[in-house]
């Protein structure tokens, strides 16, 4: 069966097509600019050229009309009619506490989605309307959600819970959720499957470093505690967001900058991370192009980056009472050299040792630890959009 995934943005949609059986990717692309004048698509299909066409997009039910005519082009498509494809699988950001599995998008479910839009404004919304679009379009195609809170479900109460009145809590559902769930469960899954041991016997710490980072502590097959909050802005130093800060700061830079509340919450997603503290780029190619020529603020925007993962590392091989694999996943975890050499630095007292050697490698499943190191460092690409394919698939067949 061919399975869509679609992974919509405000004014951006990706999509891959996936044969469920070879797991391949027949066709991939994005729309960009959707609502904005000069929106285009760039498009490719297995083994055919990939086109770039600038074409008026107004909206995303265009948009998914578009990308369903590329996929259907004689040239430079991969299929010949809508009946190819079996389902359509849609990444959604924020399930709230109603969604741990994939789900069938029924109305009531749309519904229940809808009212998680408060807890991700910025994605929620946007994610809606892609559905809606595919709905519109191909109303006999079964869409399925997938969400990247739900892998957290199992967080236990003392992992979610904030040290604030239990009432916002109970009035606002206000909770560490964790995100980047489809990536912390495949890269898991992966972890115990090179090393040929059963997922539900082990203890496993998943470092999914991109533009937005996460720590999961994934323990006997189930997470049960990750870095991030309520909101991704919680945890780790990323590409523009701060991470953990102390909240007292909020008050106190808005005090002296004359910012409101609205433009601090800005500030601290946009405009810190990596990028504000080296004043240069959110994009750690660059930053590794400053530490190469001996920028102090890149040198310390880096080495404070990974001494953030160090720490999360720590703190859930004590909450796990041990650790078997530290795995690093994501563009900078899979491609960054030094983050993984900076970090395992910091490991030693759980036995986890880096063979420099061996860690010489870019976005391929290898363990770079010693042979003697206790625990095992890995690097496991992740791919979000085989895993929410398998999910489809298991969800339909059910
Ligand atoms: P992601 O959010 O997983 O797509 O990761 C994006 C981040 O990964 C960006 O900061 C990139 O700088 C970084 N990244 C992607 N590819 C590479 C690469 N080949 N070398 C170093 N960093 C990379």
């Amino acid at each position: 069966m061919n399975i869509l995934i679609i992974n919509c943005g405000s004014s951006s949609l990706k999509y891959q097509l996936i044969d469920s059986k070879t797991e391949q990717v027949l066709a991939k692309g994005i729309c960009e600019r959707i609502g904005i004048p000069e929106s285009k698509i760039a498009h490719q299909s297995m083994g055919k050229e990939k086109i770039t066409e600038q074409i008026d997009m107004p909206t995303h039910t265009k948009a998914v009309a578009l990308l369903l005519e590329k996929l259907m082009d004689p040239t430079y498509g991969i299929i010949q009619s809508l009946d190819e494809i079996g389902a359509v699988g849609h990444r959604i950001v924020h399930g709230g506490e109603k969604f741990s599995q994939a789900t069938l998008l029924t109305d009531e479910v749309m519904d229940a989605i809808e009212e998680c839009n408060e807890l991700a404004p910025l994605h929620n919304p946007a994610n809606l309307i892609g559905i809606n679009s595919c709905k519109e379009i191909m109303p006999n195609v079964p869409m399925v959600g997938v969400f990247d809170t739900a892998f957290h479900q199992t967080m236990p109460k003392k992992a979610y819970l904030y040290g604030i009145p239990y009432e916002y809590y109970e009035k606002y559902k206000v909770r560490r959720y964790g995100f980047h769930g489809t990536s912390h469960d495949y890269v898991s899954q992966r972890t115990a499957e090179i090393l040929g041991k059963k997922r539900e016997d082990m203890k496993i710490i998943v470092c999914h470093l991109g533009n937005g980072a996460s720590v999961t502590a994934v323990k006997n097959g189930i997470s049960v505690d990750t870095s991030m909050g309520m909101t991704p802005l919680e945890g780790l130093i990323m590409g523009t967001r701060s991470g953990d800060i102390d909240p007292a700061i909020i008050q106190f830079v808005g005090d002296k900058e004359n910012l409101s509340l609205l433009e601090m919450n800005e500030i601290l997603n946009k405009q810190s991370g990596v990028y504000g503290m080296s004043k240069l780029s959110s994009d750690f190619r660059d930053i590794e192009d400053g530490v190469a020529a001996g920028n102090e603020l890149a040198i310390t925007a880096l080495e404070t980056f990974s001494y953030r993962v160090a720490k999360y590392v720590g703190a859930y091989a004590a909450a796990m009472n041990g650790v078997d694999a530290v795995v690093f996943t994501a563009g900078v975890g899979e491609n960054t050299e030094d983050v993984r050499v900076q970090v395992v630095e910091y490991l030693g007292y759980l036995g986890a040792y880096l063979d420099k050697e061996k860690n010489h490698v870019r976005g391929i499943e290898t363990i770079i630890s010693t042979d003697d190191s206790k625990v095992k460092v890995m690097i496991v690409p992740t791919n979000e959009e085989l895993a929410i394919a398998r999910e489809v698939v298991k969800l339909i067949q059910k």
